[in-house]
């Protein structure tokens, strides 16, 4: 990694007013969850296009519920990582104002971090096709497929499948965040799921300085992003909180 885009990054977090995280699928590789584009055996065996659909799903829920059950067991056996700990900490010190996250983990959730926007929904509810009615995934045995509501709707996992529209209040959360920061951390997403991928567009468009932390360059790497820290995301923002540490800002609305 390049300290001195590290040192700038650093600077400029310290004076920015308002700093959000955009993260996807990379920020938790560390925490056992196989991102879409990297080796992994789940993705190998289903592939997304064919199982992570809502047309998938609604023609043959039985076979999409063989795909989330094996996905339910890799979940619950994740833990935060450092780079979820270390964006919950930027958050406590008052240096992050939230998370967009296209993740439906819960991880950000887990390590300590309140603002997180769930893009594209969670992982830790099901609803019911039916009725609506949400309950929490792990009270809900994945023995005989699909789980069905009482009302004997088949459930389904509270996040969007590909062909589904964003839900309305993450999307306007999301865009009133992405248009108004200062700077954007963009960490672990190759940034080429639509709509989520404009928001590092936008932030950019309203003037924000976008900073990608990948293991690798993205399309948005020359185009948009002011740099790039290359590196796993618990390093750099290990690194990252290493460095602010300490100076803490009081946030946000406190007295
Ligand atoms: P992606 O799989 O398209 O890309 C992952 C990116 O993370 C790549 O650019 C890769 O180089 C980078 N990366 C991998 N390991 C990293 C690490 N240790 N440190 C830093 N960077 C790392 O992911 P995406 O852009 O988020 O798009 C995938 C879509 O699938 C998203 O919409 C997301 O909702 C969904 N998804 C979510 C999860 C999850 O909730 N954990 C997992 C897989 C897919």
């Amino acid at each position: 990694m390049n300290d001195d885009l590290l040192h700038s990054t650093v600077e400029i977090m310290k004076r920015a007013k308002k700093v959000v995280a955009f993260t996807g699928a990379g920020i938790s590789v560390e925490s056992g969850i196989p991102d879409f584009r990297g080796p992994s055996g789940l993705w190998e065996k289903f592939d997304p296009m064919e199982y992570a659909t809502i047309e998938a799903f609604h023609s043959n829920p039985k076979k999409v519920w063989g795909m989330l059950k094996e996905m339910a067991i890799i979940l619950d056996r994740s833990r935060p990582n450092p780079a979820h700990r270390a964006l919950a900490h930027l958050e406590e010190m008052g240096r992050l104002s939230s998370i967009i996250t296209q993740n439906i983990d819960y991880l950000h959730q887990e390590a300590g971090s309140k603002r997180v926007i769930e893009f594209h929904g969670t992982s830790k509810n099901l609803v019911c096709i039916l009725c609506g009615h949400i309950y929490d995934r792990r009270q809900v045995k994945l023995e005989a497929l699909p789980p069905r509501c009482a009302c004997s709707g088949v459930l389904k996992p509270n996040f969007i499948f590909f062909g589904e529209p964003i839900p309305w209040g993450a999307q306007l959360e999301a865009k009133e965040e992405a248009g108004s920061c200062e700077v954007m951390l963009v960490i672990g997403t190759s940034a080429v799921v639509s709509p989520a991928c404009d928001l590092p567009v936008m932030a950019k468009r309203r003037g924000a300085i976008i900073i990608e932390i990948n293991l690798e360059e993205t399309q948005l790497t020359h185009y948009i992003s002011n740099w790039i820290l290359k590196g796993s995301a618990s390093e750099v923002m290990s690194r990252i909180v290493g460095a602010i540490g300490g100076s803490t800002r009081p946030r946000m609305g406190a007295s």
